[in-house]
């Protein structure tokens, strides 16, 4: 039995259903019935007892003692190209690990390390108080004034935050307010429809990267006449995709909207000196709140507003998640202006070649026998489609060797679930050959696999 990705969204959801069901039934000996659970079965009761959560626990308990529950399973080590995971079952699997968003290899670089050990040495393991108050350290100065050098941006000023999520949260609820307007690619992360929800302002979307639809919604709202806040990204964190930015900062500027791009999986990576997708595009200096994070190309975590230098200010002040929480850690902020340092240089120049052309690699191998959407990054999605299929589809991939980033509702749309594959600098020729004959056999297995293959 076997079903084309491409053609899902053309089915009812009833049909939807039937489909899943029965090529789970069709393998009911190796894949249970409590495999049939999808992420938004237990999100909502009306119970006064939280029967959701009992729901989902009895579930939980099964699966794990079939030894089929394959997510959260701690890593014995650093996020290497290969790695050692443990189970539930205590069992070790050894798997290549295309799972993390490590691009370029610099959580584990020793140079790294080394200039992490030396922060965590003078300013000890925390901040110790939000950056607003007491918590701004020395270091914490000297990334900032690192990221501007590193993207040549004069005037800007940067906004440090402890995760990349928060920046777009804080950001965006911080810069439009109720009675403004936010309008979001279809395809933008979670964090930056939680800053619109959060904002108040009325949101409005427009089809993925479709710059004519864009227009049609800005002339609809007339942005002379209220605030207008348009969201994207550099590579999209679902498709692998880039963003038209430069239309679309033109666009937005000429009907008075300002632009928010997020670049956590471009930044380093993207671009001929790895500023982004801002820079592959000539409109790095024209982005008016440009988001990085930390916890992709820099090995590290936490993230960073750069805007005009009043604006960073003010964020930094109305920004409710960085000015209650505390500071980004003394010893990441060491590591990532050391990423700073060799991502300027030959190093950097470097990894971000061979990781485009894994990136390349891995994308043709796989075209003739699964869907990888429209991605042409490092980021590779294969589509599957059926959100039924998560669970015994990871657990199948991790006990054949293979670690990835799955991604289902309602991180994608339902039924748009597909598996990720983050391609990194270090991996191997022999490593990506052997992740596709992986995923060529779970597509196979799994019924996505391209008709004739
Ligand atoms: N923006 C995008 C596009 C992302 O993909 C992610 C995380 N995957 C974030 C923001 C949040 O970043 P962080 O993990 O640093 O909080």
């Amino acid at each position: 039995m076997s079903f084309d990705p491409a053609t899902l969204g053309s089915l009812s959801l009833e049909e939807k259903r039937r489909l899943a069901r029965e090529l789970l039934d069709s393998r009911r000996e190796e894949h249970p019935a409590y495999t049939d659970l999808t992420y938004d079965m237990a999100m909502h009761s009306t119970s006064a007892e939280h029967a959701e959560s009992r729901r989902f626990g009895e579930w939980l308990k099964a699966i794990s003692e079939d030894d089929a529950y394959s997510f959260e399973a701690p890593r014995l080590g650093g996020q290497r190209t290969e790695v050692d995971i443990l189970r539930e079952s205590g069992e070790v699997l050894h798997v290549l690990n295309f799972g993390s968003y490590n691009y370029l290899g610099y959580s584990h670089h020793p140079e790294v390390i080394a200039a992490a050990k030396e922060a965590l040495d003078r300013y000890g393991l925390g901040a110790g108080s939000s950056p607003i108050l007491s918590g701004t350290l020395k270091i914490h100065r000297e990334l900032e004034g690192r990221i501007l050098e590193f993207l040549g941006l004069e005037g800007r000023a940067v906004s440090l935050f402890s995760s990349g999520y928060a920046v777009n949260t804080g950001t965006i609820s911080s810069f439009v307010k109720q009675g403004h307007c936010v309008v979001l690619d279809r395809s933008v992360h979670m964090s930056i429809q939680e800053g619109a929800q959060l904002s108040k302002a009325r949101t409005f979307y427009f089809r993925h990267n479709d710059v004519g639809n864009l227009e049609q919604v800005l002339r609809r709202l007339a942005p002379e006449n209220t605030r207008v806040l348009v969201c994207t990204e550099g590579v999209f964190s679902a498709d692998g995709d880039r963003g038209r930015l430069a239309e679309i900062v033109e666009l937005s500027h000429r009907y008075g909207a300002q632009v928010l791009v997020d670049e956590a999986h471009s930044i380093l990576v993207a671009g001929p000196g790895g500023r982004g997708v801002g820079e592959e595009q000539g409109v790095l200096r024209d982005i008016d709140l440009l988001v990085l994070t930390f916890s992709k190309a820099f090995g590290g975590v936490g993230g960073a507003l750069v805007a005009r230098e009043e604006m960073a200010r003010y964020v930094n002040w109305y920004a409710r998640c960085r000015m209650f929480s505390c500071a980004l850690d003394p010893a990441v902020a060491g590591g990532l202006i050391k990423v700073l340092e060799l991502a300027a240089g030959s190093d950097g120049g470097e990894r971000r070649e061979r990781v485009r052309a894994n990136a390349a690699r891995l994308r043709s191998l796989l075209a003739d026998s699964v869907s990888t959407g429209v991605s042409e990054s490092w980021i590779v999605p294969v589509m599957y489609g059926l959100g039924r299929l998560t669970f015994p589809l990871n657990d199948f991939l991790q006990k054949t060797g293979l670690e990835t980033n799955i991604m289902q509702f309602p991180a994608v749309p339902k039924d748009e679930s597909r598996i990720r594959l983050f391609v990194t600098a270090e991996h191997t020729d022999a490593q990506i050959d052997r992740a596709v004959s992986l995923i060529r056999q779970a597509a196979q297995r799994f019924g996505f696999a391209k008709e004739g293959t």
